[in-house]
């Protein structure tokens, strides 16, 4: 069932409304924000409400405080970077609940913004605990998400704050960044313009089992790389040196293998191994699939570059998570960032391609290819749970359209 958007509501004179944002930045020693997208990202969302005339209290988390309040990982300097980049004022409250809290909310006019103290400074939040959302949710007319991040978490400010403001007759909306990853990342679930091909990489089969399986059942196309790949490899017998692998996950591999059979399911027909994990380090690209005694698999070889490639190329709709291999290391990125500029060319030639958050869109980046994508998710874990078929808790907790 498709989920509210924010632009179904349109009047929110005389309202107040929760909006969970995703404010969670990289801090320095000195507490500066050193990267602030996460806070630019929520801009047309917070835009939207203060002209719809709300009064907007934003709630985020940032870092683990693991329940106690620790004056590093305060939201604080999150607020003056708002106030920066909106030209605006926002006010910060030194907590989340409390009487304080709910005197500066009562006193809020129209359009004005206030940004919580960091909702994991309680352990209740993560327990998503019914009280403590019940204190969080007081006074609030209107339930906004705009975390993607944490959407695949039932915590108390995505989960029950917004079951509690239904409740009692408001609307829960996805704002519109967390409007964008529904929109690609369910179109490639749900609706895609065939055929979809779903390139899957990254170090552990393990991590990526439900994945693989609910892809098997949607894709035309999976195309296999990284470390995972020589677990999948092992299984069918071929040896994989002192490459990582997953000895212990042999017989799941087979049984992924057993359910991928008659499909479109590509395992690297050669890899480029190495001597030594480091760079500068002799590497030399294998035969066959089998990697060499005292050699390790680094990333996908020549030969699969190309047949990638090419499947790529016919494909009208990619998904991708997990780097194809240890593209950290410049020696070892050949593969990966030829796969980017292959699915940056799939994109400009109409294909849809989306790409999932965590290590996929870091390695994008590095490629220099994020702008060439149709769509890269924010949410690492949430991208994954998504894929994996889950329903999302921060995301079935918003009213239905
Ligand atoms: P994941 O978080 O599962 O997507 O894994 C991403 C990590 O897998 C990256 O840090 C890569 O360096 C690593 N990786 C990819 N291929 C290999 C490989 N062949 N050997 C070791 N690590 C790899």
């Amino acid at each position: 069932m498709a989920k509210l958007s924010l632009n179904d509501l349109k009047d929110f004179r005389g309202k107040t409304v929760f909006c969970r944002v995703d404010y969670n930045v990289p801090l320095d020693e000195a507490g500066k924000i050193t990267d602030d997208k996460r806070i630019k990202a929520t801009i047309p969302t917070l835009d939207y409400l203060v002209q719809g005339g709300a009064k907007i209290v934003l709630g985020s988390h940032l870092g683990r405080p693991k329940g106690k309040r620790d004056p590093k990982q305060s939201l604080r300097p999150c607020a003056a970077k708002l106030a920066e980049l909106t030209g605006g004022t926002v006010n910060f409250a030194d907590d989340c609940i409390g009487d304080k809290v709910e005197q500066m909310i009562a006193g809020m006019q129209p359009g004005q913004i206030l940004l919580l103290e960091n909702l994991r400074f309680y352990a209740e939040e993560e327990k998503n605990d019914a009280g403590f959302a019940t204190k969080l949710a007081k006074g609030m007319d209107i339930y906004v998400n705009d975390a993607f991040g944490t959407a695949h978490r039932a915590h108390a400010s995505t989960a029950a704050v917004a079951e509690l403001v239904k409740k009692r007759g408001g609307k829960a909306a996805a704002g519109f960044l967390m409007e964008k990853e529904l929109k690609y990342l369910g179109g490639v679930i749900s609706n895609p313009t065939r055929p979809l091909l779903c390139i899957l990489g990254g170090a552990k089969v393990s991590d990526k089992i439900k994945v693989i399986e609910n892809l098997l059942n949607i894709a035309d196309v999976i195309l296999i790389g990284g470390a995972m790949a020589y677990t999948f490899r092992k299984a069918q017998g071929y040896s994989v040196g002192k490459s990582l692998c997953e000895h212990d996950k042999i017989d799941l591999a087979k049984s992924l293998l057993e359910k991928a059979k008659g499909k479109k399911f590509f395992l690297p027909e050669d890899q480029l191994q190495t001597t030594e994990f480091k760079a500068g380090a002799p590497t030399r690209n294998t035969d066959g699939p089998s990697i060499e005694d005292g050699w390790e698999g680094v990333d996908i070889g020549a030969a699969t570059i190309e047949t990638y490639k090419k499947e790529i190329a016919k494909a009208k709709t990619i998904v991708w998570n997990g780097p194809m291999g240890v593209f950290e290391i410049p020696d070892f990125a050949k593969g990966t960032f030829e796969i980017a500029k292959a699915v940056a060319q799939a994109t400009k030639n109409g294909a849809t391609t989306v790409i999932g958050g965590g290590d996929s869109a870091k390695a994008v980046k590095a490629a220099g290819l994020a702008k060439e994508m149709s769509f890269m998710s924010t949410g690492g874990g949430a991208s994954l749970e998504f894929l994996e078929g889950k329903p999302l808790p921060g995301v079935a907790a918003l009213s239905d359209k």
